[in-house]
């Protein structure tokens, strides 16, 4: 490192920190049992108490220290003072050692937007719980998965939760932080649970091992809370050797980069700015494509609107053949950004 690192290579370490807290603050809410969930929009879109201090963590933390980027954060939570414990002011060392990618070198934060999922997978995190909860296991636990059926199918769903901090610049992702808190689950709570992964455009990303599906197979992941009929045709209409049904987007691009999936494929509107920003950078550090159905990209300037109405077409490559399967029908039925 020369001098005083680039904003965005500062803002990348510090997002890194403070998406860790935002997991430890999501196992730890989990851990209690008391989730204290509200329908926001209906049945199918909640918030928990993770949710909303998540978010006040996330947003507290970044703000302070870089107090002139707009932070645009998933929940609409009320405007008060946040306790002094949900911050968190450190970085990430490694991160600020890296050199930053020209082109980024001399942003300000007044150029800059955040977009925050405090935690993605919610459906899936609720699930989750009352499976672990109703079963009287409440806890993480100590020694190692239990082979029993609760903890199996619990900690699959905790698998598809995710923490998103996105950066974008002139509307387009430029770098993008996940933390998946319940990563390692398998090794029980005496384990260090969890990673941390992060991208920046022109630099590369870290935190896994970049891979490919093997041979020519066509595995697309989807929606398993969200889906319709749109949602199902589009993905038909892909002629997919496997589907994959999981929550998350963020856990979806996990997937893709892993090599477990070829395609993330949602016909529908119900993804956000705050689910695709984080992931459509990571993605796109290591070559991969991000867009609506159409093949369009979507804009991440404060100003936008937040839906991403004509649907999620992610890949790491073969985007057009993609783009080209998606039918008419599905193109009627959602509208372009
Ligand atoms: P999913 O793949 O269903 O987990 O969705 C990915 C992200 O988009 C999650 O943050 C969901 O909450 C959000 N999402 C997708 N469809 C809807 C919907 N119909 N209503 C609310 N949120 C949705
Ligand atoms: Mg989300
Ligand atoms: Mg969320």
């Amino acid at each position: 490192m020369s001098g005083n690192p680039a904003l965005v290579m500062r803002l990348v370490a510090s997002a890194y920190t403070v998406a860790e807290k935002a997991g430890a603050i999501v196992r730890k809410v989990l851990n209690s049992g008391e989730l204290g969930i509200v329908a926001k929009t209906g049945a199918n879109d909640l918030q928990t108490l993770a949710d909303r201090l998540a978010q006040q963590s996330i947003c507290a933390s970044l703000s302070r220290c870089f107090p002139k980027i707009t932070i645009i954060g998933e929940e609409d939570l009320p405007a008060e003072e946040i306790q002094e414990d949900l911050i968190e002011n450190g970085q990430v060392e490694a991160i600020l050692h890296k050199s930053c990618p020209e082109e980024f070198g001399a942003l300000k934060e007044e150029e800059l937007v955040v977009w925050v999922d405090p935690l993605d997978g919610t459906k899936e995190y609720t699930e989750a719980s009352r499976c672990l909860h109703l079963q009287g296991v409440g806890q993480i636990p100590k020694k190692g998965l239990d082979t029993s059926q609760t903890y199996n199918t619990a900690f699959c769903l905790l698998d598809n939760v995710t923490v998103l901090i996105g950066i974008a610049y002139g509307g387009r992702p430029i770098a993008g932080v996940i933390n998946q808190p319940f990563y390692n689950y398998q090794l029980g709570a005496g384990a260090a649970l969890g990673r941390t992964m992060w991208g920046i455009v022109g630099l590369g990303a870290f935190g896994f091992q970049l891979q490919e599906v093997p041979g020519d197979r066509r595995i697309v992941t989807t929606t398993r809370s969200h889906s319709n009929k749109v949602v199902t045709d589009c993905v038909n209409a892909m002629e997919p050797h496997e589907v994959i049904r999981v929550g998350g987007a963020g856990n979806k691009i996990i997937q893709l980069v892993e090599g477990k999936a070829s395609a993330y494929v949602f016909a529908s509107p119900g993804c956000k700015k705050w689910d695709t920003c984080a992931p459509e950078a990571i993605l796109h550090a290591v070559g991969g494509k991000l867009t609506d159905m159409y093949g369009n990209a979507y804009h991440y300037d404060a100003d936008v609107k937040h839906m991403n109405s004509a649907g999620v077409l992610a890949t790491l490559c073969n985007h057009e053949y993609y783009v080209s399967r998606v039918p008419q029908s599905v193109l009627q039925a959602l509208k372009s950004d």
